[in-house]
């Protein structure tokens, strides 16, 4: 006989997760690509999991042409299910673009908002089949989200690839920063930009690994990246924002860095065109 302060088991197995909609939360994306000469909704494909049907969602905004070959730069967000703040931010990202084009003249920008849709619904880090999928890339998996995104990766061979992440544990904007050699001279101005609202991490170890004024020059293995000895290197930046801060700082403070990362790129490649 169990003691009254024991929780049976089967009860605590028909507790409510919180539930997140996809539908809902794409809407106003979709609704905005049906009237915008710039923003296009397409999945980037589909899969199953236990018997469920889901699409990797997918927005693309061509900015106005300035006579070059558009850049094109990645942006992704919940690959972490239980991290929707970066999904929130790319969502206003669009819109801000939305109302002012020229933000993203020469660019041609991939949006990923949900990377991990089971999760982004469970509110789970890990996918429903129990994957942490910011582990598994390019090390043969056989999760369905990771060969869709790898393919997206691959087939789009971006310049720039920009992760969105929050982190419960941390009390400051932080970022990683890997592949081509100017991409801290990206994320710096990009955690300025960030510090104005939202003070960054002055920590000299940030989750396990040595950090200066907010930037981390190693990652784990099997994270979200350009295929493995691609050439020319992309830049590659994972933010991350303190997930205990009110969710709208934490959504301004990632537009702001993207909007910078973005301008400060165009100037990198005006100044250094080969770098
Ligand atoms: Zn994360």
């Amino acid at each position: 006989m169990s003691t009254p302060t024991e929780i049976p088991t089967a009860r605590i197995a028909t507790i409510p997760r919180a539930k997140r909609s996809i539908a809902d939360l794409l809407t106003t994306l979709d609704r905005l690509a049906q009237t915008s000469p710039s923003l296009i909704a397409k999945p980037g494909g589909t899969f199953e999991i236990n018997g469920q049907i889901y699409e990797l969602p997918r927005y693309i905004f061509l900015g106005a042409n300035n006579g070059d070959e558009p850049i094109r730069i990645g942006l992704f967000a919940a690959i972490h299910g239980d991290e929707p703040e970066g999904t929130f931010a790319l969502v206003q990202l669009l819109g801000l673009l939305e109302q002012n084009p020229e933000l993203a003249a020469g660019y041609c920008l991939f949006v990923y908002p949900i990377c991990n849709p089971s999760g982004f619904e469970d509110n789970t880090r890990h996918s429903r089949r129990g994957r942490d999928l910011n582990r598994e890339f390019w090390n043969n998996s056989k999760e369905p989200e990771i060969q869709l995104l790898q393919r997206e990766i691959y087939h789009h061979a971006f310049h720039g690839m920009v992760s969105l992440h929050s982190d419960d544990t941390a009390d400051g904007v932080y970022g990683f920063v890997s592949g081509a050699t100017l991409t801290q001279h990206l994320l710096k101005p990009a955690l300025d930009a960030a510090d104005l609202i939202l003070p960054r991490s002055r920590h000299d170890i940030i989750d396990g690994f040595a950090a200066q004024h907010g930037i981390i020059r190693e990652g784990y293995q099997g994270v979200l990246s350009a295929p493995p000895g691609v050439r020319p290197l992309p830049f590659e930046i994972i933010l991350e924002t303190p997930q205990a801060a009110p969710r709208y700082q934490q959504e301004r403070a990632l537009v702001a860095a993207l909007q910078t990362i973005l301008v400060e790129y165009q100037k990198l490649m005006a100044y250094a065109p080969n770098l």
